[in-house]
């Protein structure tokens, strides 16, 4: 089992617990090693990071970039950024700005289906304003009794093709891993099994050019062991990170104990041949 959790999201982003509620959470589930990895957002670091002191928990300063690729959104995962430097803390407001036009776009194509009332409800489940997104206007629709659960409204209304969804341009990835290397932190490509699974799913041929981009543009690791991979992708990917030299993490990209995501650290062991993405900041690279 491993002890580090280097993916989770706070109500800064679209998790449901404050960050000092994560940490605490992490504390008593024997997470060792934590990141927060909001997305697009940084402001949850310095609460968790003194909650995580108080528990004993190694904290790491994180945040889960979102990237337009080609016709793709991506997740990049930066880990020990450093929360304070001024051109990913612009990067990042920058990203964040978009929201709110989107989500006004998507208030209105799902007023045109006859639901209504849509943006303010969701805005009610948005701690942050800033960082209002699909999940919050889930959160709505269920409440609202539109479906049961948040899986379901994704699949009925919020994914391409659906009539609440609404396509935007998020961050160039050369950016998002320049931001993350310019402020000291490492890239990581978060869960690459969604990436190649379900509708519009990247091909092969397709991922294998993304890792070579990744890797020229200095990304440095991959998620392996993640709360949204099967334990056949664990070994999927596990093969990626070493035919591209990349190093491996782990995260269970927890996002609140009521909904179906897997909770916070317990996460199972990598394949064999993996190296942890820590042994960079642990110094113990061989
Ligand atoms: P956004 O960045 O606003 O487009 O929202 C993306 C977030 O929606 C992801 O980080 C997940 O938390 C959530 N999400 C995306 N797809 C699904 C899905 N099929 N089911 C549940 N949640 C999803
Ligand atoms: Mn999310
Ligand atoms: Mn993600
Ligand atoms: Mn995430």
């Amino acid at each position: 089992m491993l002890d580090y959790d280097l993916h989770c999201h706070s109500n800064v982003s679209d998790g449901t617990l404050t960050p000092a509620e994560l940490v605490m959470r992490a504390a008593g589930r024997e997470v060792r090693v934590l990141a927060l990895t909001d997305h697009d957002d940084v402001a949850g670091l310095p609460e968790a990071a003194r909650i995580a002191a108080q528990h004993g928990i190694e904290f790491v300063n994180g945040v889960e970039i979102s990237v337009t690729w080609r016709k793709h959104t991506l997740h990049i995962v930066g880990l020990h950024i450093d929360p304070q430097n001024a051109a990913l803390t612009e990067g990042l407001r920058g990203i964040r700005s978009g929201r709110r036009h989107r989500a006004e776009l998507m208030a209105e194509s799902m007023a045109r289906c006859g639901i209504g009332g849509v943006l303010e409800g969701a805005l009610r489940y948005a701690s942050n304003p800033d960082m209002i997104g699909r999940t919050h206007f889930a959160r709505y629709l269920v409440e609202a009794g539109h479906c049961k659960d948040v899986r379901s409204v994704f699949n009925r209304y919020l994914v391409k093709g659906k009539p609440g969804y609404v396509p935007h341009t998020w961050a160039d990835l050369q950016d998002a891993i320049s931001w993350i290397n310019g402020s000291g932190g490492v890239a990581v490509l978060a869960h690459p099994g969604r990436y190649t699974a379900g509708r519009n799913a990247m091909g092969k041929t397709t991922l294998l050019e993304l890792l070579k981009e990744f890797v020229e543009l200095g990304g440095q690791g991959i998620e392996v062991v993640s709360g949204s991979h099967t334990p056949p992708q664990y070994a999927e990917f596990a093969r990626y990170a070493k035919e591209f030299d990349l190093l491996c993490s782990c995260g269970s990209d927890f996002h609140g104990p009521e909904e179906s995501y897997r909770d916070l650290g317990r996460l199972p062991d990598f394949p064999l041949e993996c190296r942890p993405v820590w042994t960079l900041w642990e110094g113990t690279a061989a």
